[in-house]
């Protein structure tokens, strides 16, 4: 196959921007190796191509979010989750402090007042905090295909530096979205982003998401197919946050970064991709992330508005 020569000159290409910076509002993320790259290629049909440095474990952040948004609509129903997060992109940053007018819902599951929202809605009703991280760790394991752990130092990091999303889940305290103590919903999430994954686990995740929630590894259906169709179309939405427009036009593929510097994308019926480089650009993605999935589209023809 000529899958691996071509990741490794694509990496080789990308290797010398350092452009960027690391995440700095969690001291655990602000210390990692910036020189960390890998990009991981998986197929519905179970094929995974990697280059670079595809092991190496790093915290999944916000690419936690669209795959516990699943576990959600799956858990409790369509109707459920929305009534208490929208769908509407906001083209503001992850951490924006907003909420609907009128409804007062979190507007999307991307940014963090729907996702903490969205963390609150998976499991059953009235699920204990323990509970409810054990079965989104359980579900994210699932998408991967192997046992995932939360990283305790990352978590107990970002908890002592997480007074904006404590701010944010206290508004949707007041506002009744959240219907339990907010401190505790916000640790259950912080510690939904510590779950630590390596850059071939989210291409098996993000292929699981491109084959109608059917794990290619496993064969096990994950998540039913009408909940992948909702979840693609938010990543492809407000995947990017304030440069979810740019993404769209010029790479056109379902997408989640992570502060951590991970990337994902996932196309219907053909592929996972993810990718991993710890430096940011403005918007908060993966500088290097963002030029190699501008790269994979135009050479393969991945725009989904493309006519193949
Ligand atoms: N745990 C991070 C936060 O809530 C995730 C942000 C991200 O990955 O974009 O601030």
């Amino acid at each position: 196959s000529m899958v691996p020569d071509y990741l490794d000159a694509v990496l080789q290409g990308v290797r010398s921007d350092t452009s960027g910076e690391r995440a700095q509002y969690i001291p655990e993320l602000a210390t990692a190796d910036p020189d960390l790259l890998s990009a991981a290629f998986a197929t519905v049909d179970g094929e995974i191509y990697g280059s670079g440095d595809v092991d190496v474990e790093f915290t999944i952040q916000s690419i936690s979010k669209p795959f516990v948004y699943a576990l959600a609509l799956a858990d409790r129903g369509f109707d459920a989750v929305h009534a208490k997060v929208g769908v509407e992109p906001s083209g503001e940053a992850f951490n924006e402090i907003s909420l609907e007018p009128g409804s007062g819902r979190p507007r999307n599951p991307m940014i963090n007042a729907g996702a903490i929202t969205v963390h609150s809605l998976a499991g059953r009703d009235r699920e204990s905090a323990d509970d409810r991280v054990a079965r989104v760790v359980r579900g994210l394991s699932a998408f991967a295909n192997r046992p995932l752990h939360v990283d305790a130092d990352m978590c107990a990091s970002e908890m002592e530096h997480a007074h904006r999303n404590l701010a944010i889940a206290h508004m949707l305290r007041s506002q009744d979205v959240l219907v339990e103590d907010p401190t505790a919903i916000v640790e259950g999430y912080v510690r939904q982003c510590s779950v630590l994954v390596t850059t071939r686990d989210l291409a098996v995740m993000a292929a699981t998401l491109a084959n109608a929630g059917v794990n290619p590894l496993s064969g096990d259906q994950v998540i039913p197919a009408p909940v992948v169709r909702q979840v693609l179309t938010v990543m492809a939405t407000c995947g990017m946050y304030d440069a979810a427009g740019d993404w769209a036009t010029q790479v056109g593929i379902p997408a989640k970064s992570g502060v951590a510097g991970g990337l994902i994308g996932a196309l219907p019926g053909q592929i996972g991709i993810a990718t991993f480089s710890p430096r940011l650009d403005a918007h908060g993605n993966s500088a290097r992330g963002v030029s190699l999935f501008e790269r994979y589209s135009n050479d393969m023809g991945l725009h989904v508005m493309e006519v193949p």
